[in-house]
C-alpha cells in the first residue's frame, strides 16, 4: 500500500479541482508544484489591498449554469464585465466588434450601414471559404477593423503572420451589431471577490500540498508516493520530448504599483493593437473590483519568444503541433495510472469554466474506470 491514492502534479486549477474531487470521495492526495505558491495561472496576490493578477487576466465566464453553480460554491463573485478598450496609435475603439466599434471606425450609425461596409471589404478580399485567422478576420469585420485592431495584436501575440494562424482563435470574440461592449456571450460573468487563490486554497483545504517542488527533480521517489498519478504539465516533458518539443507562446509581466495614483487607465483591460507597441495589453487590476483605493497596480503583458524549460502560456495550435501533440497523446493513453489533463498536458487553449470541466470529467472518467 502506497501513502497516498493520487499524486497530483500541478497545483492550478484543474489539479485543485481534480483534488477536491477526489478527497470528497475519501482518497488521499499529494498535490506538488513547482511554483512557489498554488492557483498556476489563476494565482492572484494582494498588493496595497489590490487583488492583483500575477499572470494576466483572469474573468470567469461560462454558458453553463453547472460551471457556474460549482464555482461559486467557492466564493462570491461580482458583477465585473469585461468591456476592454483598443488603443490604435492613440485613437480608442470599443471591444468587442460591435456597433461601438464601427461608429468609431467608420461612422456608421444603423447595423445595415455598418454591414454593407463589411460586405464590401470582404467583396473586395474576394474570400470564399476563410482558411487562416486573417481571411477569417476579413470576413467578420472587414479590411480596416481586420488592419488596425487585429493584425497588430495578434501578431505581436502569437509572433506569426495572421496568415499562418488558425482561423479558430479569432471565433472566440463575438462580433455584434448592438450597441454592446460586453466582450464575451456567456450567461454568467464576474470575478471572484477577494481573488482566485482563496477559492483554490477551498479546494486543496483537504490534500497534503507542497510548492516549490518539481516533479521531475525526484520523479522515481515522488510516483513511489502513491498509486495513480494525474499530471497536469507539459505533456512532452512528461515523455522527456522524445518525439520534439511542443511549441508555446510565452508571456512575461511587467507589474508596477503607482502610488498615489488613483486611476490609470479608466478601465481594467486595454489593448494596444498597433504593432510597434511591445506588449499586448495594459491590466488595471483595480477596475476588476471597481476599487477606490489610492493607489493602483497595473500590468503590462509582453508577449515574448517561448523557450523549453520557461513558462509556457498559449499552447499554438497549428497542424504540425497538433500532429506532434497526437503522438504524445497516443503515449499518454498507453500509461499505467498515470492520468494526463488541462491546458499543458492536453496541449488546448481552455478558458477556466473549460479547465472545470475537463477537471471534473477526468475524475468521473477515473471512478468509473476504478469502478467506483
Ligand atoms: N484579438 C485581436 N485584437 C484584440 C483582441 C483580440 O486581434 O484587441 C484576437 C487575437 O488574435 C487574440 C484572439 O483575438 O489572440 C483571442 O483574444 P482573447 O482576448 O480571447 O485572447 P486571450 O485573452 O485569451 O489572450
Amino acid at each position: 500500500m502506497k501513502k497516498y491514492d493520487y499524486l497530483i502534479v500541478g497545483a492550478g486549477l484543474f489539479g485543485s479541482v481534480v483534488a477536491y474531487e477526489l478527497t470528497k470521495t475519501g482518497k488521499t492526495c499529494i498535490v506538488i508544484d513547482k511554483r512557489g505558491h498554488v492557483g498556476g495561472n489563476v494565482y492572484t496576490k494582494s498588493i496595497r489591498d489590490i487583488i492583483t493578477h500575477k499572470y494576466g487576466a483572469h474573468i470567469f465566464h461560462t454558458n453553463s449554469q453547472f460551471v457556474w453553480n460549482y464555482i461559486c460554491s467557492f466564493a462570491e463573485f461580482n458583477r465585473y464585465t469585461n468591456s476592454p478598450l483598443a488603443n490604435y496609435k492613440g485613437k480608442l475603439y470599443n471591444l468587442p466588434f460591435n456597433m461601438n466599434t464601427f461608429y468609431q471606425m467608420w461612422g456608421t450609425i444603423s447595423p445595415e450601414e455598418a454591414l454593407s461596409k463589411i460586405e464590401s471589404q470582404k467583396l473586395e478580399a474576394k474570400i470564399d471559404i476563410p482558411d487562416n485567422l486573417e481571411e477569417q478576420a476579413i470576413s467578420l469585420v472587414g479590411r480596416d477593423i481586420y488592419e488596425k485592431l487585429i493584425k497588430g495584436y495578434t501578431e505581436k501575440q502569437w509572433g506569426r503572420n495572421a496568415t499562418e494562424l488558425p482561423a479558430f482563435i479569432i471565433q472566440r470574440l463575438p462580433v455584434r451589431f448592438t450597441f454592446d461592449n460586453n466582450y464575451f456571450d456567456d450567461k454568467y460573468q464576474g470575478i471572484p471577490i477577494g481573488g482566485y487563490t482563496p477559492i483554490v486554497e477551498k479546494m486543496l483545504r483537504g490534500s497534503e500540498v507542497i510548492t516549490g517542488l518539481d516533479y521531475f527533480s525526484d520523479k522515481k521517489y515522488l510516483d513511489s508516493l502513491a498509486e495513480n498519478v494525474v499530471y497536469t504539465g507539459e505533456i512532452d516533458r512528461y515523455f522527456n520530448y522524445c518525439y520534439g518539443t511542443l511549441e508555446y507562446r510565452g508571456l512575461r509581466f511587467e507589474t508596477v504599483l503607482l502610488k498615489k495614483r488613483s486611476n490609470y487607465q479608466g478601465n481594467a483591460v486595454v489593448n494596444y493593437t498597433d504593432s510597434d507597441t511591445p506588449y499586448t495589453r495594459i491590466i488595471e487590476h483595480k477596475h476588476f473590483e471597481f476599487g477606490s483605493q489610492p493607489d493602483t497596480v497595473i500590468t503590462k503583458e509582453y508577449p515574448v519568444v517561448f523557450q523549453p524549460g520557461a513558462e509556457p502560456y498559449y499552447p499554438i495550435n497549428n497542424c504540425d503541433n497538433n500532429t506532434l501533440y497526437n503522438k504524445y497523446l497516443d503515449l499518454a493513453c498507453r500509461q499505467n495510472n498515470v492520468y494526463f489533463g488541462g491546458r499543458l498536458a492536453e496541449y488546448k487553449y481552455y478558458n477556466m469554466d473549460q479547465i472545470i470541466e475537463r477537471a471534473l470529467n477526468l475524475v468521473a472518467r477515473v471512478r468509473l474506470r476504478k469502478n467506483e
